[in-house]
């Protein structure tokens, strides 16, 4: 796709701020000790990129879906956990409240996740519902003004250093499945709430990830976000953005991986010349370019389509299946080339080897996807 003039001034402004802002010394820092880094969020605020497709009226900058995946793809490329730094409050944070909010709650709540002021993290998955989402079993029963909270959800990304979540729950347990769930905005300092140990993940360290406990949580009706017994799938149909989202970003690693196996092919000599003039490591760096290519094309279309109010409801599991899957198949390939070197976390491949593998997991699983695939083409 040709980007006009507009796209390739945001493409240029993410390039210069990873490749300046995310230093070797923080990307090594967030990977070893995994801890969130307040300074990095604070500067992106500053920024405005927690906003960038959040509206101007709600505290926003306004952008198009195709410059929040730039975005995405130019910081995942540098540095893939730095990406979901502003992806949440532009993606799965934001946009429930954005979708099925009210007028109220989206002037009360979106200001504060647009400037970064506050964190909003997402909370779906439980112990026992993950891609059978509907299966969750966290209860929110009515009392009075208030419904009152009980649960458990687990893998929630930021759970540990966010102040609200999005937090679905049963409220009519005698509908079945995605059925007689909704939707409530937590508060997190509430009395009932508490925290499971951040995980210890394979990858993307430097964005905790942990359980949250819901323990007679009381919240007021006034949180309740989108209808009763009808938020999961009111929610679903505007999730879409999270897997364009996640799209941009294996796109970035992988893109991030050819230019490092570029680098050390045309660097490395073995049998007296660089390894890019072995046929069988330039074929590689050929595949690799042509599939991050297609994955690049796909997905900018997608998000003008997106825009462009299209159903693009299939379109978008196709992105984040082919690219979430691509993206490791670049990594492995990238890793391959660098050979023993690629093994050894001096070499950013092994880093990004290893974040690219959530991207075929999270926001529904590469099965997921085609399952979601497979019914557009056979309803
Ligand atoms: C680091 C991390 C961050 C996360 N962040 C969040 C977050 O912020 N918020 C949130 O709500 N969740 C989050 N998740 C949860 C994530 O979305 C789930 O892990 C994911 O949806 C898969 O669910 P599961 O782990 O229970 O796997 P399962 O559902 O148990 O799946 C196991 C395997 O079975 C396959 N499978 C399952 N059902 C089918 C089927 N019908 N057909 C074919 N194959 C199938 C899956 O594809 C997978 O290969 C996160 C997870 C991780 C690891």
């Amino acid at each position: 796709m040709i980007l006009d003039e507009e796209h390739v001034m945001m493409q240029k402004v993410f390039r210069d701020f990873a490749e300046s802002e995310f230093t070797p010394e923080l990307q090594e820092r967030l990977d070893t000790t995994g801890e969130f880094d307040w300074d990095m969020h604070k500067e992106m605020a500053k920024y405005g990129f927690m906003g960038a497709r959040i509206p101007e009226e709600y505290g926003g900058q306004g952008g198009d879906t195709l410059t929040y995946v730039l975005m995405m793809e130019e910081f995942a490329r540098v540095c893939p956990v730095l990406a979901i730094y502003p992806n949440t409050p532009n993606s799965l944070g934001g946009g429930p409240i954005m979708a099925c909010g009210t007028e109220e709650q989206k002037k009360k709540y979106i200001p504060l996740i647009a400037t970064g002021k506050k964190k909003l993290c997402f909370a779906l998955t439980e112990p026992g519902a993950g891609s059978d989402a509907g299966g969750t079993t966290t209860k929110a029963v009515a009392d009075g003004d208030d419904f009152i909270i009980n649960g458990r959800k687990t893998f929630i990304s930021g759970a540990p250093v966010s102040d609200y979540a999005v937090v679905y729950a049963k409220t009519d347990p005698t509908q079945k499945g995605s059925k007689g769930i909704s939707m409530f905005i937590v508060d997190l300092k509430l009395p009932g709430v508490s925290f499971g140990k951040p995980e210890k993940k394979m990858g993307i360290n430097g964005y905790p990830t942990s359980d949250i406990v819901f323990d007679d949580v009381r919240v007021s009706k006034n949180d309740l976000l989108g209808p009763l017994h009808n938020g999961f799938s009111t929610a679903m149909k505007t999730l879409g953005i999270g897997r364009l989202g996640v799209s941009a970003q294996a796109l970035g690693i992988a893109q991030g991986c050819l230019e490092a196996a570029v680098k050390h092919a045309k660097e490395r000599e073995q049998f007296g010349r660089p390894l890019a003039k072995f046929q069988a490591i330039s074929f590689m760096l050929a595949d690799m370019a042509t599939e991050i290519t297609l994955a690049r094309e796909l997905i900018y279309n997608t998000a003008v389509e997106f825009d462009a109010g299209k159903d693009v409801a299939a379109k978008l599991s196709m992105c984040k299946y082919f690219t979430t899957e691509m993206s490791n198949r670049v990594a492995y390939k990238a890793v391959q080339i660098h050979g023993g070197y690629g093994y050894i976390k001096d070499y950013p491949v092994e880093r990004m080897y290893r974040d690219a593998r959530i991207t075929t997991l999270y926001e529904g699983t590469s099965q997921i996807q085609q399952l979601v695939i497979a019914r557009s083409l056979l309803k």
